[in-house]
């Protein structure tokens, strides 16, 4: 291990959080059991709040920032984990209690590491992320409530074009479902319908205010919108239907009614990624490492250096990227 590496801190700027490249020695890393070597991590949403400044993601400073990373265990003192292991972290709090991914090396606890699926590279585990993962945990959560079963009805993915958007429309398009996409770029449509997309609906058409009950389309839906989108998504829903909802791309606000709920039996299902239990991770992982087709993988994201973080958390805000971002730290 070098005696010196590069981050990407975010630290206090006369009360703002300010983000910066910078230098750290191995002693400057929290003490947890295992030592990772990163050599991907990605750029989601709430990282591009963080590397800009323009929300408080970290909750102490500094904090490193990056929410997820991939790479190899160096060293551990756990033994659950030995040199060499292809490793996998999503969440637990990096980048807001936990220092994260933006560094060339990290030490992290070893009850929040994934063994990486052999079909992955950590570059693909990369492009996947925590929007992936988390676009797994929906369709989970969606099939496990049985709302939704293959050749059983339409299923919804709004901000399809996004991170968690376009690996949901992916993950159902292949378990057979007829998925419709509703992205507020056109120019995606070819893309989306590559990755199995069979219909599409202009994003502004669910940012609309309508009737509490609208005419029942959706077995189920993916919403990583939030706002007007969720709510009138949960208005369209069949009986007995859910929403696995997990973004507010659009907005944190739900102002709809109770009346799809206790009228319809539709379902609410929130999604919380960061804390998942490790079960529903693994079962994520398995879903990924079977449903993602690697042709469409690639097809995704973009790898990028380190170097351009910056750009990228402004990107992303600027809803400019499709698919997903990774990083390469090596
Ligand atoms: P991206 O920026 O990649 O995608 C979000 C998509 O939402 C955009 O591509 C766009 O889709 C759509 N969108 C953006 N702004 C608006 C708007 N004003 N109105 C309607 N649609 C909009 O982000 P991610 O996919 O990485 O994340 C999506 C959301 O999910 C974020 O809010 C993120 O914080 C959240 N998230 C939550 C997790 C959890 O654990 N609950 C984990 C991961 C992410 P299009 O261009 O197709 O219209």
């Amino acid at each position: 291990m070098p005696g010196s590496f590069t981050a990407f801190v975010i630290a206090d700027d006369n009360g703002k959080p300010k983000g910066s490249f910078t230098t750290l020695s191995p002693s400057d890393l929290p003490d947890h059991e295992v030592l990772v070597e990163v050599s991907h991590s990605t750029v989601n949403y709430k990282d591009g709040l963080a590397v800009t400044g323009k929300a408080k993601i970290a909750r102490k400073l500094p904090m490193v920032a990056g929410i997820d990373l991939a790479g190899t265990v160096v060293e551990s003192r756990s033994p659950a984990w030995k040199a060499g292991d292809r490793v996998v972290v999503n969440g637990w709090g990096l980048s807001e209690t936990q220092w994260g991914g933006y560094s060339r090396y990290q030490r992290v606890k070893p009850e929040w590491l994934i063994r990486l699926p052999d079909v992955f590279t950590p570059e693909q585990a990369m492009g996947i992320g925590t929007a992936g993962y988390t676009a797994a945990l929906c369709v989970d959560a969606l099939e496990r409530w049985g709302a939704i079963q293959p050749g059983g009805g339409e299923v919804l993915v709004t901000g399809a074009a996004g991170g968690v958007g376009s690996v949901a429309v992916a993950l159902l398009a292949k378990r057979g479902y007829a998925v419709t996409a509703t992205t507020g770029r056109p120019e995606t449509h070819d893309y989306l319908r590559g990755l199995g997309a069979g219909g599409f609906i202009d994003r502004a058409t669910l940012l609309e205010k309508g009737p509490p009950l609208q005419k029942e389309r959706w077995a189920g839906g993916v919403d990583s919108v939030g706002g007007q989108t969720l709510v009138n998504a949960l208005s369209q829903t069949v009986w007995g239907g859910a929403i696995a909802a997990c973004g507010l791309a659009g907005s944190s606000d739900l102002p709809g009614t109770v009346l799809p709920h206790i009228l319809r039996s539709v379902t609410l299902i929130g999604i919380d990624s960061v804390m998942a239990p490790a079960d529903r991770r693994a079962s994520a992982w398995v879903r990924l490492a079977r449903d993602l087709d690697p042709g469409h993988l690639s097809a995704m994201y973009e790898v990028h250096p380190f170097a351009d973080l910056p750009t990228l958390g402004e990107r992303i805000l600027a809803g400019q990227i499709r698919g997903r971002v990774v990083l390469d730290l090596s």
